[in-house]
């Protein structure tokens, strides 16, 4: 496994639009979760690199498409949060259509990342996440995040219930235990992009 590949990361550029993202050839993974989820936090323990998703702890900042180059070929997206009520409904609209547009056209998407608090797992705008992914035969990867909230245990119980629900919907989604404060599943994550990215 190479972690260095991940660890070269290095940010390209935010596209408020669709028509701002680079040319759509080579591959890319995409993170995609509700705002406050731990999403930057997640980016920035795959790359190891502090500070490269800007971290906040004010939801919902994150609100444009954001690029990060591994090599010549091959990006990290971090897809806007959704899902944040305090945003003005139109804004709100505005970056589901963005969200929606770029899941929908972009050839070059090899697989999503689905973040989601293993205290509040599998919310509407997950659930619908989900079910699109089986329509549309995208590869999904589901992280727990923050697992280090709940006792070993209970995150293990969450997650296999986690998965027998995707199981059930017949979903070939795979997912693990994740967080960013004490590094759990990094080297997982790493593996399943591995995988995507065909390194
Ligand atoms: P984003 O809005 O999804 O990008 O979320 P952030 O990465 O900015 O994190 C939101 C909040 O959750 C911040 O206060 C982080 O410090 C906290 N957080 C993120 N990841 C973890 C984690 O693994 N464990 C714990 N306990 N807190 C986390």
């Amino acid at each position: 496994m190479n972690k260095k590949r991940y660890h070269q990361a290095s940010f390209l550029l935010s596209a408020p639009e669709l028509e701002q993202l680079p040319p759509d050839i080579g591959s890319e993974v995409a993170f995609i979760g509700c705002s406050n989820v731990g999403k930057s936090s997640a980016i920035n323990a795959v790359t190891g690199i502090n500070g490269l998703a800007r971290s906040s702890k004010t939801p919902g900042r994150t609100q444009t498409i954001n690029l990060f180059r591994l090599d010549e070929h091959n990006r990290l997206v971090d897809l806007p949060g959704y899902g944040y009520a305090k945003v003005p409904l139109q804004l709100k609209q505005h970056f589901q259509e963005l969200i929606n547009n770029y899941l929908k056209t972009r050839k070059c998407l090899k697989g999503l990342i689905l973040l989601m608090d293993i205290r509040h797992p599998l919310k509407e705008s997950d659930q619908r996440l989900i079910q699109w992914t089986i329509h549309c035969n995208v590869p999904l990867h589901v992280l727990l995040t923050k697992s280090d909230k709940l006792t070993h245990g209970a995150a293990v119980a969450t997650l296999r219930q986690v998965e027998q629900t995707l199981h059930g919907w017949s979903a070939s989604a795979t997912a693990q235990l994740f967080s960013s404060l004490d590094h759990t599943g990094v080297d997982k994550v790493h593996g399943v992009l591995n995988l995507w990215f065909a390194f």
